[in-house]
């Protein structure tokens, strides 16, 4: 890792006695041109995620951005662990840029460690600096050793030298203005800024599949909003209140978004009664996504997002998958396409929405739901079920009868 450390997993362990924190930056530094606009959304994002918290001052520099917060540093810093865009972060002490200011920060920076980490056999240490100001009078290896005579002294039988396989390392960052030094590292989630990229409408159903596949749109620079359809009152109101606890779950990842409750029972009702019913599942789920493009149009989001996973359930075969092209003119985005259940269930997990997803409740898709559902659906036969329905009119009568609810409430 750049840092030269690796980092700790455990964000219970940050030490919030730091000074500022120091979020890095992933790829941002591959886009070029692009770069100024990314960091400044970074940085827009990362206030609104602290804002609860703490007021901050956030600088931009080369690589990272640096974080005063006013109060409760480690809450800051665990909150930015949610911010798309940081490789990692790191609590942080800042120096003046001459050997003696790198030293006194050194000498605050371990011992606040080692006051932390419990007593026990000698840790394995080491210091590695790197320069970003290639003016500064010491080459790294010297800076290390430099700081590591001047301030191990107090620590005595506390460490030992491992410059190959080190559990701590005091990191020291060499900058023209002011330097930093930090001992603790902990791996953000990587990713592009939400809004960096534009705005997509996931369709979400209260399952374990849609919500990680808006978390992976949200982590490739998408702003996410949200549509769901529902069968009131063959299915009961706990179904919305379920998607909408889901949806709120998300927001731990984005700073705002609209969720869209889309009345169905009236479009499943005139299919159950005009179409055949092998192709019910397939004719809710194109009427589904013409609806959702009507309202990503109006929202000015570029594409659908949807939690597809190839041959996951007996419906999501090539065919079926391919009998809701030509519903629409934006591209609908797959990103669990390739996925195993048991990968999106660690996603799920990880970013919080596993457990509100896992209630039973039913999907409006059981409602009237076929006993022999089609497994290779065919485009024609699709259209020719449709030509026994008003579509558009069903759509706009859909659309009217459609609630938005702004999140985060307020
Ligand atoms: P999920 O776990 O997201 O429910 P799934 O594996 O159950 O997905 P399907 O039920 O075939 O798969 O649904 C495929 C996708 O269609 C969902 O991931 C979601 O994007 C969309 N979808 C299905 N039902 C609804 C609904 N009631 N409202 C909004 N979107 C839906
Ligand atoms: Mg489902």
């Amino acid at each position: 890792m750049k840092a030269g450390l690796s980092p700790e997993s455990d964000p219970a362990q940050v030490d919030g006695s730091a000074e500022m924190l120091i979020g890095r930056f992933g790829e941002l530094w591959l886009k070029g041109n692009n770069r100024v606009w990314f960091e400044r959304t970074l940085v827009r994002n990362l206030r609104d995620a602290v804002r609860p918290i703490s007021r901050v001052r956030a600088e931009r520099s080369r690589g990272h951005v640096t974080v005063h917060p006013e109060q409760r540093t480690a809450d800051v810093c665990r909150r930015m662990l949610d911010v798309f865009g940081f490789s990692s972060v790191s609590p942080a002490w800042g120096a003046p840029s001459t050997p003696e200011g790198i030293v006194a920060a050194a000498r605050t920076c371990l011992r606040q460690t080692f006051a932390r980490l419990p007593s026990g056999p000698p840790i394995a240490f080491r210091v590695r600096s790197r320069r970003a100001d290639k003016g500064f009078p010491l080459p790294s290896n010297e800076l290390d050793r430099f700081v590591a005579d001047e301030v191990l002294g107090e620590f005595e039988g506390r460490y030992r030298i491992d410059l190959s396989h080190p559990e701590l390392t005091l990191g020291i960052n060499v900058q023209s203005g002011r330097s930093y030094v930090y001992a603790q590292s902990f791996r953000g989630l990587g990713g592009l800024p939400v809004g960096s990229i534009g705005k997509v409408l996931c369709l979400l159903s209260g399952g374990i599949d849609s919500p990680v596949a808006a978390w992976r749109a949200m982590k490739r620079g998408c702003q996410v909003s949200f549509v769901s359809f529902h069968s009131y009152p063959y299915v009961g109101d706990s179904t919305r209140l379920k998607v909408k606890r889901i949806a709120k779950a998300l927001m731990r990842f984005e700073r705002h978004a609209r969720l869209f409750s889309v009345p169905f029972t009236d479009i499943q009702t005139a299919i159950r009664d005009h179409c055949r019913e092998d192709y019910r599942t397939l004719l809710y789920r194109r009427m589904m996504h013409r609806i959702a493009e009507r309202l990503a149009l109006s929202e000015g989001a570029k594409a659908l997002v949807t939690g597809d996973s190839l041959g996951q359930v007996a419906s999501q075969t090539l065919e079926n998958l391919a009998c809701l092209e030509g519903t629409r003119r934006l591209p609908i985005l797959r990103p669990l396409i390739g996925m195993d259940k048991e990968e999106t269930i660690e996603i799920a997990r990880r970013i919080g929405t596993f457990e509100a997803s896992i209630v039973d409740e039913p999907d409006c898709c059981t409602v009237f739901q076929p006993r022999h559902p089609v497994l290779q659906g065919r485009v024609h036969a699709c259209e020719k079920a449709e030509s026994l329905l008003d579509v558009e009119g069903l759509v706009e009568a859909a659309l009217h009868a459609t609630e938005t609810l702004e999140l985060p409430e307020r």
